[in-house]
């Protein structure tokens, strides 16, 4: 089946044919781990999971990469500010290292409860310094970089397409830039591949280089990782849109430079997610992580779903009020399957995915159409509420939507334990309400209190009682 992708380079939608027939590589900007993962953060996790996944339903073999940010990420993309994992070591008052590895585990919990597959590969920055200095060494020898006050520096002047991918005119850009913070630059595009401590005294990961003791840049990391893992030309790479820029404009120009070669086919980026109030960001502080969510009385694939109903090309807002539409919505649907089951009787037990069906052919179709998730819930919808087909039929259907939606829709154990649990919270809410009205506040008191034992608290509100699963602090 043919599957139409958007590409940035482009700026248009093309029939994906990647270098080799039945087998894709894919290198997705993973997270700079200096802090918890934000909601915004993990909605790029979620469009590049699902990817992937509409990649291996369409046949596709895919060998999907994603580093892990544990150095060099300054706090503005291009050279200024001082680098995110030191400052966030200095304020938790923990060494970098430490810090490095609390939130990569604290990442990829997030992940898990999402239902995000994990990368065939996960590399970490720091573990990946030698091929950093070599691929640096490269581009020296062919005469791309300068070295200033003591840093290593990729001289854009030299490859005259750099700022292909984010349409930059360069004359344009000269005109018109803003006063430079580093002086050290021939131009202000210039970026830094390799810093020692010129920059930076009080840098706690050095390594030794041919320039002195440093630390690399940040968009060398990406290069350098992904030729490592994929070689010089591959499929697609993905981030979000505020890589188009810097990051990976700057990864084009080094990697191209080095390689003589042009790199990677298709470019693909996920729009924002975006707060009432506006951008949500990691470094200002103010965020929403899962946890949070959770807190509030949310499963972490209600987030999923929620982001599935909007495309990863459209920016999308979020708000309680929405996430809790998509609460509601997934557990009708959970509803819809656990009744199918129950008339597919035994047949139920070893479901298996059928996408001959009429439903589950258009759901592929949509979702090869650049990822079009909302007609694929569509499609899924449709399916539930047609009675005209018999229900094991449906659920071979359901199952095979499933493999790309990532939404657990057969996973009736869990749902069944949250089903059940609700019901008998419910009841003992009420059970309360009714203690009150009698003036019981005794039993009401002993209620709350068994709830509390059980992890559940309860929260009064004027249009009645919710309650809340408590969360084990991190
Ligand atoms: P970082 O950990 O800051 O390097 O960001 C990890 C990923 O999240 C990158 O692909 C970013 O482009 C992406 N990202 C950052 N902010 C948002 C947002 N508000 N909405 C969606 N993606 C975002
Ligand atoms: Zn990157």
């Amino acid at each position: 089946m043919g599957f139409r992708l958007y590409n940035t380079l482009t700026r248009s939608l093309e029939d994906f044919e990647p270098t080799s027939p039945d087998k894709v590589g894919m290198y997705c900007c993973g997270p700079t781990v200096y802090n918890y993962a934000h909601i915004g953060n993990l909605r790029t996790y979620i469009f590049e999971d699902l990817l992937r996944r509409t990649l291996e339903m369409a046949g596709y073999e895919v060998y999907h990469v994603m580093n892990v940010t544990d150095v060099g990420h300054l706090t503005d993309d291009a050279d200024d500010g001082e680098d995110k994992m030191e400052r966030s070591a200095r304020e938790m008052k923990r060494s970098v290292w430490d810090i490095a590895a609390f939130f990569t585990e604290r990442f990829f919990e997030d992940t898990q409860k999402l239902n995000i597959v994990e990368p065939s590969v996960c590399c970490k920055a720091t573990d990946h310094v030698p091929q950093m200095i070599e691929l640096i060494e490269t581009l020296e020898r062919g005469g791309y970089t300068y070295v200033a006050g003591g840093n290593v520096y990729f001289d854009i002047a030299k490859f005259p397409e750099y700022g292909k991918l984010a349409l930059l005119d360069l004359e344009e850009l000269k005109a018109g830039a803003r006063i430079e913070v580093d002086a050290n630059k021939r131009n202000p595009h210039d970026f830094v591949l390799w810093f020692t401590r010129s920059k930076f005294e009080h840098q706690s990961m050095l390594w030794d280089s041919p320039w002195g003791r440093g630390y690399p840049g940040w968009h060398i990391e990406c290069s350098a990782m992904s030729l490592h893992y994929l070689g010089d030309q591959f499929d697609i790479h993905c981030g979000g849109i505020d890589h188009i820029s810097v990051h990976h404009t700057n990864e084009i120009a080094q990697t191209e430079a080095a390689t003589g070669k042009p790199w990677v086919k298709y470019w693909v980026h996920g729009e924002f997610l975006v707060m009432d109030s506006g951008k949500m960001s990691k470094s200002r502080g103010g965020f929403l992580t899962l946890a949070k969510l959770e807190d509030e009385g949310f499963d972490p694939l209600d987030y999923r779903y929620f982001c599935l109903g909007g495309h990863y090309r459209t920016q999308l807002q979020f708000s309680f009020e929405s996430l809790q539409a998509s609460q509601n919505a997934r557990h009708k649907l959970m509803e819809r399957i656990a009744q199918l089951r129950r008339e597919a009787g035994d047949a139920a037990e070893a479901v298996s995915a059928d996408w001959s069906g009429g439903y589950a052919t258009a759901f592929r179709e949509n979702l090869c159409d650049d990822l079009n998730t909302s007609r694929g819930l569509a499609e899924l919808w449709g399916l539930l509420k047609d009675h005209s087909l018999p229900a094991i039929d449906r659920l071979r259907q359901v199952a095979a939507m499933d493999q790309v939606l990532g939404l657990r829709l057969l996973d009736v154990a869990e749902e069944s334990e949250d089903t059940d649990l609700a019901a008998e919270v419910a009841s003992l809410i009420a059970e309360r309400a009714a203690a009150r009205a009698n003036r019981d506040f005794s039993r009401a008191d002993s209620i709350r209190d068994e709830l509390v034992a059980r992890g559940i608290v309860l929260e009064d509100r004027p249009d009645g009682t919710i309650w809340k699963k408590m969360r084990k602090s991190l």
